[in-house]
């Protein structure tokens, strides 16, 4: 809103000035609104929401931005291409950039008319993301070639340093602190492996995220991955640091070496506040008697998406009167988890699938024994239930030694960033 308060200041009078600015209040604020829900969702939201599908940059070119449901075809159809074209286009886009089908809200497509509108089109460009360009022309003998350009970025690392203040919670920290909703989105994501949003966040303190910014011609076009999360919780510091291996997968590690990402998560469901804990004796809300509770219980309204803890393969989807209707999924010889009170299943999640980890495998409830939507989640290990709070949990990826060593050496790296960037919290490194 800085930018609003000093043009305020140097536009002073007319209604006409006034009245703009409140529109452009009102559409910040929709803005501020469309975010905000798209993180208390949990999705990397995209930030630069685009509600117009098509608009036109300038006389000669027509930029569409991919929605849910397009496909290439359609989009070349509705600008007057004709089938025969089409198949062309399609053929070289797949054996000559490897494009076999358009993302919705990610890809884009120009339509290049250098003679201006209502001439025919001498060029089409395809953006798959912000970093490629794909533009495809048609030579005299009606054969389309196709030319993939890699725009050149710029990644900067900026550091982000914030604190839990009292009634606050992790999330209204994070945005205080200046970080990105998207990078928030991440952020939750990592921190849900080693955390408890809800009993291990407290006022006072601290945490940081040292992430990538990537520019192009000195223009911020987006955010990239979180480099390193810090994270002072009850249990001691969490910090999670992103390296490259040898082979290029790219994993976050812990500032020993080990393998931060869990083979499940803790809290399946991010930044959902946990309404009842893991006890091996408590008052059934509903049966009125002592009873365990097996799992933890978390918020969450009827709808709200269910992703897998880890990946695995469901063993059984169904309804009993204690769980309504649960999914239960098998991750290893040892780790089984179960979602309760799902309002309904995911498509495609049948007994037998084989999900991925963050899978939606169903959507949250009340059926069964409950006395409003909210995910029951439990883990089972080796046949008994553990507290999925606080149940040691075998990371996925662990570094062999040649890595380990290369690893402590670029923690240093990024280590001395963040000291550089803390005595100067504007700046950035260059990478
Ligand atoms: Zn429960």
């Amino acid at each position: 809103m800085d930018a609003m308060e000093k043009a305020k200041n140097i536009i002073t009078s007319g209604k006409f000035v006034r009245a703009v600015l409140w529109i452009a209040g009102l559409v910040a604020a929709f803005a501020v609104v469309v975010v905000l829900w798209s993180v208390l969702r949990g999705r990397p939201s995209s930030v630069n929401a685009d509600f117009v599908t098509e608009s036109v940059v300038d006389d000669k070119t027509t930029v569409i931005n991919v929605a849910a449901g397009d496909t290439l075809s359609k989009i070349l159809s509705e600008n007057g291409i004709g089938g025969k074209d089409i198949n062309s286009i399609a053929n070289v886009l797949k054996t000559k950039a490897g494009i076999t089908g358009l993302r919705a809200d990610k890809d884009k497509i120009e339509i290049v008319r250098d003679g201006g509108p209502e001439t025919p089109i001498t060029k089409i460009v395809v953006l798959p993301g912000s970093w490629r360009r794909v533009e495809l022309t048609c030579d005299d003998a009606g054969v389309w070639n196709c030319n993939a350009i890699d725009i050149e970025r710029d990644t900067r690392l900026v550091y982000r340093q914030g604190e839990i203040l009292d009634g606050d919670s992790f999330y209204l920290a994070g945005m205080r602190a200046g970080i990105p909703a998207g990078i928030l989105a991440d952020v939750y994501d990592l921190l849900a492996f080693e955390m408890d949003f809800e009993r291990d966040v407290r006022a006072g303190q601290k945490f940081s995220v040292l992430y990538e910014e990537n520019y192009h011609d000195n223009v911020k076009v987006d955010n990239g991955a979180v480099s390193v999360v810090s994270f002072d919780a009850l249990r001691g510091n969490v910090k999670m640091y992103r390296f490259k291996k040898s082979d290029k997968s790219v994993g976050y590690y812990d500032p020993n070496g080990n393998g931060a990402i869990k083979s499940l998560k803790r809290t399946p469901i991010n930044n959902a506040k946990v309404t009842s804990s893991f006890s091996t004796r408590r008052k059934h809300p509903v049966l009125g008697f002592t009873r365990a509770h097996k799992g933890v219980d978390f918020r969450a309204p009827t709808g709200t998406p269910i992703p897998s803890a880890g990946a695995g393969r469901v063993v059984a989807r169904g309804y009993n009167r204690g769980h309504g209707n649960f999914v239960r999924i098998r991750h290893n010889s040892s780790f089984e988890t179960l979602y309760a009170h799902m309002s309904k299943f995911a498509k495609n999640v049948k007994v037998g699938t084989a999900v991925k980890q963050g899978q939606i495998i169903g959507y949250s409830g009340s059926t069964g024994l409950s006395t409003g939507p909210h995910l029951h989640y439990e883990i089972i290990k080796d046949g008994k239930h553990v507290n999925p709070m606080t149940v040691k949990l075998p990371a996925i990826d662990n570094l062999d030694a040649a890595n380990k060593k290369k690893f402590l050496e670029y923690r240093v790296t990024l280590d001395r960033a963040i000291e550089s960037l803390e005595q100067n919290p504007k700046g950035f490194i260059q990478m």
